[in-house]
């Protein structure tokens, strides 16, 4: 089995709550989901590596500033830092789904950075996301894709089920309960 290195992660719906309007806009609006602080501690502990790669087109539409967003990701960060958690980066995409961009997942392009900075081979990194196009961008960059049912991932998983998502079959996704789950999944293959 795969030992895997590096662990990028989605950010809404796995790492923190969805926020009402769908975009978390606020630092104050920040939830961590339960249980996902003392995961990422153990990973941390684990020597894993851990990065953030998430879809904010919330910039480019104008709800947001990106300054907003780097507070945001400050909050973020220091409520990781003082459980001992660093992310060794926070890769996002700003742009609208109009824009082409290669970042915006289902593309492979912040997937892509995340690995291309880690300095760590796609098969020892593995992604994690709740979305369709979390699964969609993972396929399309080449590495090993986990969901978790956090999020839009109850969704995900009846439409990955029904064969509803192009290009991807279900017996190929590994599915957890929650960020808990798969790092015991992860912890128990180091
Ligand atoms: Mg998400
Ligand atoms: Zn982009």
């Amino acid at each position: 089995m795969t030992r895997f290195c590096h662990v990028i992660l989605d950010r809404d719906g796995v790492l923190n709550y969805e926020a009402p309007g769908g975009y978390v806009t606020d630092p104050d609006q920040w939830v961590w989901i339960e249980g996902v602080l003392d995961a990422l501690a153990k990973m941390a502990q684990a020597g894993l590596r851990l990065s953030v790669a998430t879809n904010q087109s919330c910039v480019k539409r104008g709800i947001i500033d990106q300054q907003t967003l780097e507070t945001i990701h400050d909050r973020m960060r220091r409520d990781a830092a003082a459980k001992g958690i660093f992310f060794s980066g926070i890769h996002f995409c700003p742009h609208t789904p109009d824009q082409g961009c290669r970042c915006r997942k289902p593309e492979p392009g912040l997937i892509e950075e995340a690995v291309q900075q880690s300095g760590i081979s796609k098969n020892q990194t593995v992604f994690i996301g709740d979305s369709q196009s979390d699964l969609q961008a993972g396929r399309a960059a080449g590495i090993a894709t986990w969901l978790v049912r956090t999020g839009k991932g109850k969704n995900t998983e009846a439409a990955l089920k029904e064969g509803m998502i192009q290009g991807i079959s279900a017996e190929n996704v590994q599915i957890f309960e929650d960020l808990g789950q798969a790092c015991a999944a992860l912890l128990a293959r180091t």
